[in-house]
């Protein structure tokens, strides 16, 4: 297990010498050993936990990062007077906004610098949101989750493996970790078969990357009746995976479809499991929250509302009630598999991965995509992009086959869903251009969406 995590941790990073690889492979060590051990706790075992790792990040907080110092003052308390769940409840969000705006003050003063990784991610509305993590440490932990869902399915991170994820590079392969890298950027039809062949020659035991990718290289070969030597698994992480890419997925490579939600951020982790397709959240991880469009937890059943998190490995940067911006369903359902973890029925997009009505009605993406994608068989690619109150834009890069008929469909199908309260343009394309992180957005957004307050 040792030698697997040098090996992960050097050619991901390339920055491993004895001392700092000695420091982060107890590091991972102690998360591994950690999460296999707690992951059968019982709901007090793990109420009890996150109760201490909270008053225990909120302390630091009150004492290191003036950011919080700040906040406490003006609410006028100190982490003393937070006794109960409900009383935490009551502390202000941390927005977006706020991390961009005060990403010096949110830093704890008592590392040190050289702790300190600048990193960003894609804020929802197009900037780049900057903020800290704790150098090697992070990612020291982030393999050892990684290691414990990977082995919910039946794989070890030394088996044979592709990942296709956004790299510059079209293909490498990392001799190490046994790994085919191949990148989400350059699936174009002249890389397909040179990609395929380098999957077959590897003969890899799992798949893992961005569900989009996935399904176009399945789609690519489903098409080109090729096949593959049967799967163990197939990890997803990155993007939202809809159900009739699952489906799809499950039935052309034969296996299981597992999924994964987090972010850099490091506030939530949450991965399916060996029984069912719901989100386990690993408690020990942070402490999440879903909030309605007034600020309230959701307590319904199926109800969804936008995750906040708060992220017990954030000492360095702390994410207090941090509104991460995505959505997810409320369900008290434990699963089968005997973990009494907090589970999500759905994570279902971003607040951003919804369309607005003439009526400024919010219509949720995930239904109106496999309407689409059913509607032709004969689209390569398709995009939905929106400017305008009730105005669509349907981005469409043809496949051979494609006629009028499968624009009567489209529309027709698009008009029984959505009714008058959206008018429908189509624009052919050459390819859709994927994000700077190699991800493929179903919709381009351009308005504001006020989700919650
Ligand atoms: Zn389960």
């Amino acid at each position: 297990m040792q030698k697997l995590w040098e090996y992960l941790f050097n050619e991901d990073t390339g920055r491993g010498t004895a001392l700092t690889t000695l420091i982060y492979r107890s590091s991972f060590q102690k998360t591994y050993n950690f999460v296999k051990h707690s992951q059968y706790w019982s709901l007090e075992q793990i109420k009890k936990y996150q109760w201490q790792q909270l008053i225990s990040l909120l302390n630091h907080a009150y004492e290191h990062v003036p950011y919080y110092k700040k906040l406490f003052k003006t609410q006028g308390i100190t982490p003393d007077n937070i006794k109960t769940l409900h009383d935490f409840q009551q502390l202000p969000f941390l927005t977006k906004e706020i991390v961009q705006k005060y990403s010096n003050e949110l830093k704890a003063i008592n590392y040190p610098t050289y702790n300190f990784e600048e990193t960003s991610t894609g804020g929802s509305t197009g900037y780049l949101l900057r903020f800290s993590i704790e150098k090697g440490v992070w990612f020291a932990k982030h393999l050892a989750y990684m290691t414990i869902l990977l082995e919910r399915a039946g794989c070890h991170a030394m088996d044979k493996s592709v990942q296709i994820i956004g790299r510059e590079k079209p293909w490498e392969y990392r001799p190490l970790s046994r790994t085919l890298v191949l990148s989400s950027y350059h699936m174009t039809d002249q890389n397909l078969p040179i990609y395929v062949k380098k999957i077959k020659r590897l003969q890899p035991q799992y798949f893992i990357g961005y569900p989009s990718a996935i399904t176009m290289l399945a789609t690519y070969m489903q098409h080109h009746s090729m096949e593959l030597k049967k799967l163990k698994a197939i990890f997803c992480f990155g993007e939202n995976i809809y159900d009739w890419q699952r489906e799809f997925l499950e039935k052309f490579f034969k296996c299981r479809v597992h999924d994964q939600y987090g972010h850099r951020e490091q506030c939530i982790l949450a991965g399916t499991c060996e029984k069912s397709n719901s989100y386990h959240i690993f408690p020990d991880y942070g402490l999440v929250e879903l909030i309605d469009r007034n600020g309230q937890q959701v307590t319904k059943e199926d109800e969804s509302g936008e995750i906040v998190a708060t992220g017990f490995h954030t000492g360095i940067f702390p994410f207090i009630r941090y509104k991460t911006e995505d959505i997810a369903t409320y369900t008290t359902h434990r699963c089968e598999c005997g973990r009494n973890y907090p589970v999500f029925k759905t994570i279902g997009g971003r607040v951003q991965d919804f369309m607005v009505s003439k009526t400024k009605r919010l219509v949720p993406l995930m239904g109106v995509l496999q309407l689409i994608a059913k509607s032709s068989p004969n689209m390569k690619e398709y995009q939905l992009y929106q400017d305008h109150e009730g105005e669509i834009i349907l981005h469409i890069v043809k496949k051979e086959g494609y006629s009028d008929d499968d624009v009567r469909h489209i529309r027709e199908n698009f008009k029984t869903r959505l009714g008058n309260e959206f008018s429908l343009s189509i624009i052919y394309m050459d390819s859709i251009p994927l994000t700077s992180r190699g991800k493929y957005q179903f919709l381009i957004q351009k308005l504001p969406i006020h989700y919650s307050l």
